[in-house]
């Protein structure tokens, strides 16, 4: 079973905002850092789907460590918020000399036996869509789904492993699926369905599987890293195949050339439509991927969604700032909306009118009409599942800092670093650090020391604390932008502007 050790980041996603997980650098550092079971301990999982039913046979052969029985704990607690998650395990039944104990309320399975060695426990997952469709998406973020033709399904939800030995190695295998289907799995992205895929504990944990007649799966490559793309034809009103083209062509090669970054295995976006019918869009960062769900069109604001999850890869992942990452979310949360912002920009997927937009209206005006404007900090955690207002404040406030500092940088330096420089010299910080102690983050200390070198040091230490710790919000008529920019006012709120000197695809190159 997955232990996921903490929750570092809680994402928030348009119309409607959903508590998740994602899998962190720092959790595969710690992983890597933490003893290795023994080496002679399996789960091997077959799997049964005839195609239509919305359940999922599993016979599970595993390694029983203890003579007397093996604990199994099923899906994260609480994870999405499915709080009945258990309730998707049905039919579990133990080899024919073993015995069964359910404790639903601890999602716990414990199977009593006479024998350590090998022993088999059959399971069904039923994936139907639990409750009315509307507003179903975290149901259909974080359970399985099996629907006609179609099966959803990640390893959050799904493995079941002994608790007291995680085993050193997993395999994993239909015995029986339909014919013709589009299939990924995230752990084993070149196998098939029909064939055994082995799992190596760690990262490859944190899988996502999806198999059905309308699969559509298609490869790229990024800096020669490969890419997969994974959608739906079910999708009547996108062509969401064509749609995410351009992410890949465009939006995640700027991405790496920005980061100086060549250095994944693979990467996937499992984008598909929900069988609620309502406009909605959500996700979570899980594992080398990014899985959202839909519906309705896919305007700019849920490329959106897809290049802020994607861009976490780096700030959130590699780069976080404090003991958590709801400490500073001023910078896990603005900082990383910027660089996908100027990203987007870079590589022509937003143009300077969805640039302004973005800044103006979505950034700019609700945070200085917002009554909450000036909350410090650490006010934020204790507020932030009693008033929405307290969730989007982090990444208003940080993108206008990111944006500020930016050009406080091109400024100072007379155009030789911008806030990529920044970044990169923190990421070298970051990774000094992790050297050291695979648990390291970085400080706030650490932030104004590097941002320090591109400007003057006390201008960075009087910013950070006066308007991302006291929450102060910056004053734009006291402070100058590049030439490229300008800002009006619309009473109390800035509004930005391109004085048109240079096109914003100059401003945002590297
Ligand atoms: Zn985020």
């Amino acid at each position: 079973m997955i232990r996921l050790l903490r929750f570092p980041l809680w994402h928030l996603l348009v119309l409607g905002w959903l508590a998740l997980p994602r899998h962190s650098a720092a959790q595969d550092r710690r992983r890597a850092a933490s003893p290795r079971p023994a080496p002679a301990t399996r789960c091997d999982y077959h799997l049964r789907w005839d195609g239509k039913s919305s359940r999922l046979g599993v016979q599970l052969d595993y390694t029983a460590v203890s003579a007397d029985s093996t604990v199994f704990v099923f899906a994260p607690e609480h994870l999405g918020g499915q709080a009945d998650i258990f309730q998707v395990l049905e039919n579990l039944r133990p080899g024919p000399t073993d015995r069964l104990r359910v404790v639903p309320a601890q999602q716990k399975i414990v199977v009593l036996h006479t024998r350590a060695g090998r022993h088999t426990l059959h399971y069904v997952l039923n994936g139907a869509i639990a409750g009315p469709r509307q507003k179903s998406t975290p149901r259909e973020l974080f359970r399985p789904v099996i629907m006609p033709g179609s099966l959803y399904l990640t390893s959050a939800f799904f493995l079941l492993q002994p608790q007291d030995c995680p085993p050193a190695a997993s395999s994993l295998q239909f015995d029986q699926f339909p014919a013709g289907v589009g299939y990924f799995l995230s752990a084993a992205p070149r196998a098939t369905p029909g064939s055994r895929q082995l799992l190596q504990p760690g990262r490859q944990q944190f899988w996502t599987m999806v198999l059905g007649t309308d699969i559509v799966r298609r490869e790229y490559r990024v800096h020669n890293i490969p890419y997969y793309s994974l959608t739906s034809r079910r999708d009547t009103v996108n062509r969401m195949s064509q749609e995410l083209a351009p992410f890949f062509t465009r939006f995640f090669p700027t991405l790496r050339t920005f980061w100086h970054d060549d250095q994944d295995a693979y990467y996937y976006l499992c984008v598909l439509p929900t069988y609620n019918t309502e406009p909605t869009a959500g996700g979570f960062g899980w594992g080398p991927g990014f899985i959202m769900k839909y519906s309705g069109p896919f305007d700019n604001w849920a490329k959106l969604i897809v290049a802020h999850e994607t861009s976490h890869s780096w700030i959130g992942s590699q780069l976080t700032l404090g003991e958590n990452s709801f400490a500073n979310q001023w910078f896990g949360e603005g900082f990383n909306d910027y660089v996908c912002l100027i990203n987007l920009a870079a590589s022509g997927i937003f143009d300077s009118q969805t640039f302004l937009e973005y800044l103006n209206n979505r950034t700019l005006r609700p945070h200085y009409t917002s009554a909450i404007r000036s909350a410090p900090n650490d006010s934020i955690a204790p507020n932030y599942w009693r008033n929405t207002a307290y969730q989007r404040l982090p990444y208003r406030r940080g993108l206008l800092y990111a944006f500020y500092l930016d050009n406080q940088v091109r400024l100072a330096s007379h155009n030789q670093y911008t806030l990529r420089d920044v970044l990169l010299a923190l990421r070298t910080r970051a990774r000094a650090l992790q050297a050291k102690d695979p648990n390291a983050n970085l400080s706030v200390d650490d932030f104004i020391e590097t941002a320090g070198r591109f400007m003057p040091r006390e201008q960075v230490a009087h910013d950070v604390a006066v308007h991302m710790l006291q929450g102060q919000p910056l004053d734009f008529h006291h402070f100058p932008l590049i030439p490229a920019f300008r800002v009006t006012f619309d009473g109390e709120v800035p509004v930005l502007g391109l004085t048109g000197t240079t096109p914003l695809s100059a401003i945002y190159s590297w």
